[in-house]
């Protein structure tokens, strides 16, 4: 059975936990916190533990699944644990990965222990993806679109406006252009042509709604560059209409390959999902066991996934793969 551990118990931690529990080849040693973990309440009977006390545990586990937020806690979180034990983690801050990677592998190679960083869908699935397209077929366009899906950034700008009670923001592929990628067309779109923004949000009592989502369609990097919808609901609806995280997208490469380039091809790749945190969860439990069994093998540093054979992701042995392929 491999050991696991979760740091941090947000979203992600609580799909880990989920996760491991259906993996039956994994058990789950521990949740730690920052928190009192008096005060964090897990879904099974996994204890908490105080983040300290992770050092203490080193021998009782294999791999720390690391759950911290991508903008404060994992640029110190996974380089200071990778020194010690086996991690993974989501870091999603695409600008800043190779920072990440370079500061994690240093520290993975201290003691000669495995991480694997920006595991997840995007980065993570939708990259591997993006990879397979661009080698397969060089001559030609990637195309990516995000959602039906809720963006918690764009959600926690619309919420920091005056006289914003609460928010829920959905982005939404265009379909004609969409369409458009699918019929290898290799349209040129700007911002604009390739996503919608819908917003619904709970007003305090008396608020000047024009002037809310004036701020909100206007609102640079985030809304100005998007044609955006504003629903003003109540509080009620947003409970009844509006809990769930759903995301998704498409990965689409659209080549030519033949002499003169005439024959068309188009890739497609498709995520829908109904809980963005529990699929991202599920992807960051398979990469730990990759990261045990190459740990075993020897291996050490800092891999992202492309450094992974898809071999190692899955419970079965090479063997039994190997079967289903005939
Ligand atoms: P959360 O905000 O739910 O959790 C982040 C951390 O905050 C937790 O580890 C926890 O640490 C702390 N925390 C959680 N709940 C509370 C609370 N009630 N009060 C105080 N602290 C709390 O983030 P998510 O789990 O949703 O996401 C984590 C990261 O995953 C995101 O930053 C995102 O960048 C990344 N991500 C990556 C994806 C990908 O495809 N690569 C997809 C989705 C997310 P502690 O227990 O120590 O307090």
């Amino acid at each position: 059975m491999i050991k696991i551990g979760i740091v941090g118990y947000g979203n992600l931690g609580r799909g880990v936990e989920c996760a491991v529990l259906h993996s039956q080849d994994m058990e789950l040693t521990g949740v730690f916190t920052r928190r009192n973990p008096k005060s964090v309440k897990t879904h099974s009977d996994v204890p908490v533990y105080s983040m300290d006390k992770v050092y203490d545990m080193k021998d009782q586990i294999d791999v720390l699944v690391l759950c911290g937020g991508s903008a404060n806690d994992l640029p110190k979180q996974t380089v200071e644990l990778a020194e010690y034990f086996n991690v993974v983690d989501s870091f999603d801050t695409h600008a800043k990965i190779p920072e990440h990677f370079a500061n994690v592998d240093e520290a993975s190679k201290k003691n000669k222990h495995i991480s694997i960083i920006s595991v997840g869908w995007d980065p993570g699935l939708f990259s591997l993806n993006r990879l397979y397209g661009q080698a397969i077929l060089p001559q030609g366009h990637d195309y990516t679109f995000w959602g039906k899906g809720v963006s918690q950034g764009h959600s926690d700008a619309i919420r920091r406006i005056d006289e914003v009670k609460d928010a829920r923001q959905y982005t939404i592929p265009v379909e004609a252009a969409l369409q458009s990628v699918r019929n290898g067309e290799n349209p040129t779109l700007v911002t604009r042509q390739k996503h919608t923004r819908e917003c619904f949000v709970v007003a305090e009592e008396g608020a000047d709604l024009q002037r809310i989502e004036e701020e909100i369609k206007t609102m640079p990097n985030y809304f100005a560059d998007y044609d955006t919808t504003v629903h003003f609901i109540s509080e009620a609806e947003l409970l009844r209409d509006h809990q769930g995280i759903p995301h998704g997208g498409v990965v689409l490469r659209s080549g030519t390959t033949g002499f003169e380039q005439e024959n068309k091809h188009v890739i497609e790749y498709k995520l829908t999902l109904d809980s963005n945190p529990e699929f991202t969860s599920s992807v960051l439990v398979a990469y730990a066991r990759a990261a045990h069994r190459m740990y075993q093998e020897g291996q050490h540093g800092c891999k992202t996934v492309f450094d992974i054979a898809p071999a190692y992701l899955h419970p079965e042995s090479g063997d039994e793969l190997r079967k289903k392929l005939l």
